[in-house]
């Protein structure tokens, strides 16, 4: 489970986070929706402690990783991030980028298959990176972040390079995958027709602020104001 509790951080006199708040059910999958610039980077960025906030806390399968004093290493946190693309090392095989993720004891064994098969790439493991299309590459970069069996998932627009007949295919394979991995998963996307089927909870960010979460219906029958109507509405 991820819980982000009141999180403000601002960029020299610019807030940019506000006070967000945002749950995160064991095993669900959030995405987070909103116009560009209203803070949906820096949250993650802030989640995956690769920025500190200047308030509020996170905590992360149980344990606060942010908060008060506090500030567990991005690599301490069970926390993994798979980006928008270009996360594959590409003088590495599909398996070695996947091995990657695991501990060096474990890098030989059948987890990098077992992590290809999951991803519907059983069989790619001796492939190099540039022999595969954009959203197999993408495939192998979430296999690669649920290597080490991280609590929580962040992945941000990792879809968005993908052309659209693309798009629907991989992103059905990948929130399967994050499903049977049991992970905890937050996707950010300006992409309403992407959050709204994707998803198992939406929250719907503005200025720096989550302004209305819930499940995915009824945020699109139920918009909290107009603002929010007219952003998930755009979906149909
Ligand atoms: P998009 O959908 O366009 O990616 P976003 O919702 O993810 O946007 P952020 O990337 O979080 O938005 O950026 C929010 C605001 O914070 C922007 O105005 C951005 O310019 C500013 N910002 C982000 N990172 C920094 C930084 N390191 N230093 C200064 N300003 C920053």
């Amino acid at each position: 489970a991820l819980t982000v509790k009141d999180v403000t951080k601002s960029f020299g006199a610019q807030p940019v986070l506000r006070g967000v708040d945002l749950e995160v059910a064991s095993g669900a999958l959030a995405a987070v929706l909103g116009p560009s610039g209203c803070g949906k980077t820096t949250l993650l960025r802030v989640v995956a402690g690769f920025e500190q906030p200047d308030s509020g806390s996170v905590t992360v399968g149980g344990r606060q990783v942010t908060g008060p004093g506090r500030a567990v290493a991005p690599e301490r946190r069970r926390v993994a991030v798979v980006p928008q693309e270009g996360a594959l090392f590409p003088h590495l095989t599909v398996a070695e980028n996947v091995a990657f993720g695991l501990p060096r004891r474990a890098r030989r064994g059948a987890r990098v298959g077992e992590l290809l098969e999951l991803v519907g790439l059983a069989g790619y493991g001796d492939r190099m990176p540039s022999q595969l299309s954009g959203g197999q590459q993408q495939r192998v970069a979430v296999a690669r972040a649920l290597a080490p069996a991280p609590d929580v998932v962040l992945l941000d627009e990792p879809f968005s390079a993908l052309d659209a007949a693309l798009r629907a295919a991989v992103r059905a394979d990948v929130r399967a995958a994050l499903h049977a991995a049991g992970a905890t998963a937050v996707l950010v996307t300006h992409d309403q027709e992407e959050a709204l089927s994707t998803a198992d909870v939406v929250a719907v960010m503005r200025d720096g602020v989550v302004v209305q979460s819930g499940l995915p219906q009824d945020v699109y029958r139920y918009p909290k104001d107009v603002d929010v109507a007219r952003f998930v509405g755009e979906a149909v």
